[in-house]
């Protein structure tokens, strides 16, 4: 993508050559003919950079800078002020106002191309750290108000419960509460080393349908309670070479997903196909589907889709999934009809055949 540039300046001719300039180095620009136009500009494009002149009809260029710098608006934007040459108080007092640097007019283009590389790189740097930030603080507030319902159930629960006879019936709902905040704590330490980057995934060969029967068990007994019957139409005729943890952890994902999200009496139809590298597992169910418009949205982080809002979750488990896939070299991929229901598709690299004979040769020989 582009960077896009802000160019300040009420004389036509220096304008169209700023932005001529700009333009053949690749950057996108904007122009803005006065003062209020320009900080218009940056709060309707948030620009990367600003180039901004200082004698403007209306508001001026110190006027300009000062509300930029003492609202939020424009934070971390580069501004560069344009000054007369003879001009040292003008560019002295612009850049007490927050200006990050000045360009002296008669300006040289190269100078000119110089400082803005050097700027928007800055730009750049800032702009990454900042979202990270703001990533981590959102997460961090999350989870703390995930927690914080959980231990309060936990808490006025265990209060009634000490003051009855028959405090039995209120464990359940403690012990589910506790089973949350525990699975909020996984997911938050799973998700801080997957971001973080570290845990290089080890692979090895993996059986996918023993995997995937395995995962399945783990909800038999949720399906049963809706009346959902969980469907192996076949069986994966390769292994695969992933993580098996990894592995597991998106199966056993999406299949929640898979009978939480089922209508009462559905079916979860679990089938394993095989391409040129790579064995799919398409798992489908006949629950309430995801509208159109929201599905390139569903592995993103806290994102829930609208008609979830009765069925628990944290919006976390596809995020996760997408992590680990990704992670592990794999592909997923869904569908889905709000009639019909969701199909996810894993994609996991075929185990390479000559790895697999050999694995399978040692095998023979130790047994
Ligand atoms: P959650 O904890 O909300 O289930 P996920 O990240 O697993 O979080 O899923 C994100 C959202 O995607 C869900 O809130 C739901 O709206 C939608 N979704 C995921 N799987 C399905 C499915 N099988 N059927 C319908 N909607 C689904």
């Amino acid at each position: 993508m582009k960077n896009k540039i802000l160019i300040v300046e009420d004389e036509k001719d220096v304008a169209d050559l700023l932005q001529y300039n700009l333009e053949k180095e690749h950057y996108d620009t904007i122009i803005a003919y006065s003062g209020e136009e320009a900080v218009e500009a940056v709060r309707i494009h948030s620009p990367d950079m600003m180039l901004l002149d200082i004698m403007l009809p209306g508001l001026n260029g110190y006027d300009v800078c000062k509300s930029l710098r003492e609202s939020s608006m424009g934070e971390g934007l580069p501004i560069i002020i344009l000054t007369a040459l003879s001009g040292e108080e003008a560019r002295i007092k612009g850049l007490t106002l927050g200006a990050n640097d000045y360009l002296s007019k008669p300006f040289s283009i190269k100078e000119l191309l110089v400082k803005t590389r050097k700027w928007i790189d800055w730009q750049q740097v800032v702009k990454s750290f900042r979202d990270r930030e703001q990533d981590h603080d959102t997460s961090m507030r999350y989870l703390v108000h995930e927690l914080r319902n959980s231990l309060s159930v936990i808490g006025n629960f265990s209060k009634i419960a000490l003051r009855k006879d028959d405090a039995r019936k209120y464990l359940k709902t403690i012990n589910i509460a506790a089973v949350r905040a525990e699975k909020i704590l996984d997911d938050a330490s799973l998700l801080g080393r997957l971001e973080r980057g570290s845990g290089a995934f080890s692979t090895a060969s993996i059986d996918f349908s023993a995997l995937a029967e395995e995962a399945a068990d783990m909800f038999r007994d949720m399906a049963t309670k809706k009346g959902v019957e969980i469907v192996f139409m076949n069986k994966a005729l390769r292994p695969v070479r992933a993580n098996e943890l990894a592995t597991r952890q998106v199966l056993v994902n999406i299949l929640s997903n898979a009978v939480k999200y089922n209508r009462d009496g559905g079916k979860v139809w679990i089938e394993f196909d095989e391409t040129n590298q790579w064995v799919d597992i398409s798992i489908t169910d006949e629950g309430c589907g995801v509208p159109h418009h929201e599905l390139a949205r569903i592995f993103d982080k806290f994102y829930r889709a609208a008609g979830s809002e009765r069925t628990k979750g944290t919006g976390l488990g596809l995020y996760i999934v997408k992590l680990l896939t990704e992670a592990m070299g794999g592909k997923i991929t869904v569908m889905s009809n709000l009639t019909v229901g969701s199909t996810f598709t894993l994609s996991l690299k075929k185990e390479d055949q000559n790895d697999h004979e050999q694995a399978a040769k040692v095998k023979s020989q130790s047994a």
